[in-house]
C-alpha cells in the first residue's frame, strides 16, 4: 500500500489529497470562527432559503453547521418551516415555540392527516411534557393516520431520543453532555479514552485481530456523566463489527470485558495488514471542553461520547440483552475517523445496571 503525505499537516495517509483531520476542522472551522452578527445573519438566510432546505444544499448545511458548532437556538427557524408546510428534517423544530407545537398537535388530531409520520418526528424532537403526553393520546386512542404508519406514535419517540418505560414516564436516551474526540499527537493523550488501541486475541468468526475499538476512564472528570465505575474497554472485531445484526460486550467494574457477535454476515476477513495498521495508529484524544449535544451533525463526520445521535438510518436503539430496557447512547463513531474514506457509523450503547455495551453498525 503506497503512503502519502497530507499537504496541511504532514500526517501519513494512504491516499493522496487532505487527510480527514484538516477536512474535519476546516470544515468546523468556519462556523466556530464565526461572530454573533455572522451567525445571526445565517440564521436569516436559512429563514429566507427554507424552501431550499430538503435540497441539502446552501440553508441545510448551514443549519446543521450551526446547529453542530454553535447550538443555535431553532425557534425562528421552526416557525418559517412550519408556515411553509415543511416538517423535515425534525432537527429543524428542536427549539419550536409552544405555539409551533400545538398547531402540529392540532393537525395531528385531523384523522386524515397526511403528514403524521414527519409531525410525529418533529414533536419527538420538541419532545417536552406536551408533546409527549400528545404522543401517548395517539397512541391510546389512535386515530386512522395510524394504519399508514410502520411505527406506532410511541416508537416515534425514539426520533427525540426518548422512550416510554412501564409506567409511562418518559425515559432519555441521550445525554446533552457530549465530548468529541479530536485529533491530537500522542502527547495530548492522557489517558482518558483511547481508540482502536491492538489486541492479541482474534475473531473466532473471520480470524482478524481484535481491537479495544473505545477504552474510556470513568473516572475522568469529563467523563462522570456517564456514571461508569472504572475502566470500561470495548472489543470489536474491526471486520465483523460492520458484517454482523450486533456486537455485545460485557464488562466488569475492574475493566476487563468479553465479545460476542451477534449473526454474523461473513467469515472472510477483508481488513488488511496495512488497514489494520491504519485503524491502531488512529490518534484521537478526548477534548477539554465539551461540544455542543448536536456535534454529530457537524459538517464532517466525528467521532463523539454521549451527546445526540446522528443515525445514518432509522432510529435503533437496543433493548439491553439483560434486562430488555432501551440502552443508551455512549458513543457515536463515524468509521471515517479512525479508517479514512470508510463508510457509516457504529452506534455504540450501553446499559450500566447490567455492565453491557451493544453495537451496531449503520450505513447508507
Ligand atoms: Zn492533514
Ligand atoms: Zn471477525
Ligand atoms: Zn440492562
Amino acid at each position: 500500500m503506497a503512503v502519502y503525505h497530507c499537504p496541511d499537516c504532514g500526517r501519513e495517509i494512504y491516499f493522496k489529497g487532505v487527510c480527514y483531520y484538516c477536512r474535519m476542522k476546516a470544515a468546523q472551522e468556519r462556523y466556530r470562527t464565526m461572530s454573533g452578527e455572522e451567525v445571526a445573519r445565517t440564521v436569516r438566510e436559512i429563514i429566507d432559503g427554507i424552501e431550499t432546505i430538503q435540497e441539502w444544499d446552501k440553508a441545510y448545511k448551514d443549519f446543521r453547521g450551526l446547529l453542530s458548532c454553535r447550538d443555535i437556538d431553532t425557534e425562528a427557524i421552526a416557525e418559517a418551516a412550519f408556515a411553509k408546510k415543511i416538517y423535515y428534517p425534525p432537527t429543524l423544530y428542536r427549539d419550536a415555540s409552544a405555539s409551533v407545537r400545538d398547531a402540529m398537535i392540532r393537525l395531528l388530531e385531523q384523522p386524515d392527516c397526511g403528514d403524521a409520520g414527519h409531525l410525529l418526528m418533529c414533536l419527538a424532537r420538541i419532545g417536552d411534557g406536551t408533546a409527549v403526553e400528545a404522543i401517548k393520546k395517539f397512541e391510546a386512542d389512535p386515530l386512522p393516520w395510524r394504519e399508514k404508519l410502520y411505527w406506532s406514535p410511541s416508537q416515534y419517540l425514539m426520533c427525540g431520543d426518548l422512550c416510554l418505560d412501564g409506567d409511562g414516564k418518559t425515559v432519555r436516551l441521550a445525554y446533552e453532555q457530549c465530548y468529541a474526540l479530536l485529533p491530537g499527537a500522542e502527547q495530548d493523550a492522557d489517558g482518558a479514552v483511547t481508540v482502536a488501541s491492538p489486541r492479541d486475541d482474534v475473531c473466532p468468526q473471520c480470524g482478524c485481530k481484535l481491537v479495544d475499538i473505545l477504552t474510556l476512564d470513568g473516572r475522568d472528570e469529563r467523563l462522570s456523566f456517564l456514571g461508569l465505575e472504572g475502566r470500561l474497554r470495548i472489543p470489536i472485531c474491526p471486520n465483523c463489527a460492520t458484517l454482523c445484526e450486533k456486537s455485545v460486550v460485557r464488562y466488569t467494574p475492574d475493566g476487563d470485558s468479553s465479545a460476542e457477535l451477534i449473526e454474523a454476515f461473513v467469515d472472510e476477513n477483508y481488513i488488511g495488514e496495512a488497514q489494520y495498521a491504519e485503524l491502531t495508529n488512529t490518534s484521537l484524544v478526548l477534548a477539554g471542553e465539551a461540544s455542543p449535544p448536536y456535534f454529530q451533525f457537524c459538517p464532517e463526520d466525528v467521532f463523539t461520547i454521549g451527546g445526540r445521535p446522528e443515525w445514518v438510518q432509522d432510529p435503533q436503539y437496543e433493548d439491553c440483552p439483560d434486562c430488555g430496557r432501551k440502552m443508551k447512547l455512549l458513543a457515536q463513531m463515524s468509521w471515517n475517523t479512525v479508517m479514512d474514506y470508510t463508510e457509516g457509523s457504529l452506534f455504540m450503547q450501553i446499559c450500566t445496571d447490567c455492565r453491557v455495551v451493544v453495537l451496531v453498525h449503520q450505513q447508507t
